[in-house]
């Protein structure tokens, strides 16, 4: 697969770890929100990264963002190393590598017209002259379907939709080549929720985007994502086809999560699996696998031994008995 391409984003055993306090301030255990988690997304591609809150899921996109620093591990973009950069020479990278949390238009200035908001990013980065600017702004204002009249508004004077695609136009006016979209649809209701998924897409094929998509959302993951990383516990379980996964998944947590998702109108995935009980803390990590405490499967070697990724059936999975 992808022979000859080389992947826009590399992770390579990538940890990031919080302290623990006592009152005291003295450190007294770790939490470990990303765990040796290895991971490569290819030009072009939608990557959906799922698993139940607290797997590490955002934790991981705001590390690859550089809004958290790496415990270890290698973060690699366009073939460079950027986990490890000084403040500055990472600020350079943020052009090409943007993070969207739930809904851009809530980090719109209030206060700012349209115009300002658009302008804003492209003075700070660029040196286009302001007709260039105008030039740029306005066509990336018609590529989120907003017509010219609306730059004259403040946000307050926008539907929420509208603000939206507000704030997904002053991402893409710096012309990133990835997106990092967490939680993109969380709170809309459906008919919203598809209309702001159509944007996306249109959008990554006007920009040539590459998108890692977080998401609790299977159903969305599902239509949006070509491929799927499974997550738990801050290490990928599973990885592979989106529609292979969902047919036959593999990785006893996958069977698990999916089987929780009710389909409407056909079967669902599996029918004797389910999840229960809440997954450990990250502060407590079980030995060997680190999904026993939850495994309808487990056997005495999944104390001793982590299952490391492996191929199965043409994809990744962390299982000694997938
Ligand atoms: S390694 Fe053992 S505990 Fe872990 S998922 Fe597989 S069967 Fe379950």
């Amino acid at each position: 697969m992808n022979a000859g391409a080389a992947p826009l984003l590399e992770l390579v055993d990538l940890v990031r770890y919080f302290p623990v306090r006592n009152a005291f301030g003295r450190r007294t255990g770790w939490i470990r929100a990303v765990d040796g988690l290895s991971l490569a997304v290819w030009p072009g591609e939608t990557l959906g990264l799922v698993g139940e809150s607290g797997c590490g899921k955002s934790t991981l996109g705001k590390t690859v963002m550089g809004i958290y620093t790496p415990t270890a591990g290698d973060i690699r973009f366009a073939g460079r190393e950027i986990g490890h950069l000084p403040a500055r020479a990472r600020r350079a990278v943020a052009r090409d590598l943007q993070y969207v949390y739930q809904d851009p238009g809530a980090s719109l200035d209030p206060r700012w017209k349209v115009v300002h908001s658009l302008h804003e990013p492209l003075k700070i980065h660029t040196r286009l002259s302001r007709a260039e600017r105008e030039r740029e702004v306005g066509a990336i204002l018609a590529a989120v379907g907003l017509p010219d009249a609306h730059l004259d508004l403040y946000p307050h004077e926008l539907s929420g939709g509208q603000q939206r695609r507000v704030g997904l136009a002053r991402i893409l006016t710096l012309r990133p080549r990835m997106v990092i979209l967490d939680e993109p649809t969380s709170g809309l209701d459906v008919s919203v929720q598809a209309s702001v998924l159509k944007l996306f897409r249109s959008m990554q094929e006007a920009f040539a985007l590459t998108y890692v998509f977080i998401s609790h959302d299977l159903a969305v993951v599902r239509a949006m994502c070509a491929r799927i990383a499974v997550m738990y516990l801050g290490t990928i379980v599973e990885l592979g086809d989106t529609a292979a996964v969902f047919e036959t998944p593999r990785h006893p947590y996958t069977r698990s999560l999916l089987a929780a998702v009710p389909r409407i109108g056909g079967r669902r995935v599996t029918l004797d699996f389910v999840l229960e009980g809440e997954p450990p803390s990250p502060r407590d990590v079980p030995s060997g696998c680190r999904f026993r405490t939850r495994c309808p499967l487990v056997q005495d070697v999944c104390a001793r031994e982590e299952p490391r990724l492996r191929e199965v059936d043409g994809r990744a999975v962390a299982c000694h008995f997938a």
